[in-house]
C-alpha cells in the first residue's frame, strides 16, 4: 500500500464539496461537515490539491 501523499486541514476545511466531487477514486468523503480521505483509496494524482478553494489539501510531504 503507498502512503498518501495528501493531508487535509480539516481546521480550515469549508465543507464545499468540490475535492470530494472531482477525486477520480471516490477517496474523499465527508464526515461531520469535514472532507474525509480514506487513505488505502487514494492514487495520489493530486487533482483534490488544486481543486481546493482554500488551499486545505496539501502534500503531506513527511
Ligand atoms: S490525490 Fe487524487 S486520489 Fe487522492 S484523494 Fe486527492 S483526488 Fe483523490
Ligand atoms: S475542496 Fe477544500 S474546502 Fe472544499 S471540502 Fe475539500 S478540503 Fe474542504
Amino acid at each position: 500500500m503507498v502512503k498518501p501523499k495528501i493531508k487535509i486541514n480539516i481546521k480550515i476545511c469549508l465543507a464545499c464539496g468540490g475535492c470530494i466531487s472531482i477525486c477520480p477514486q471516490d477517496a474523499l468523503s465527508m464526515i461531520s461537515s469535514k472532507a474525509y480521505l480514506e487513505d488505502e483509496k487514494c492514487i495520489n494524482c493530486g487533482i483534490c490539491i488544486k481543486t481546493c478553494p482554500i488551499g486545505a489539501i496539501k502534500e503531506d510531504k513527511k
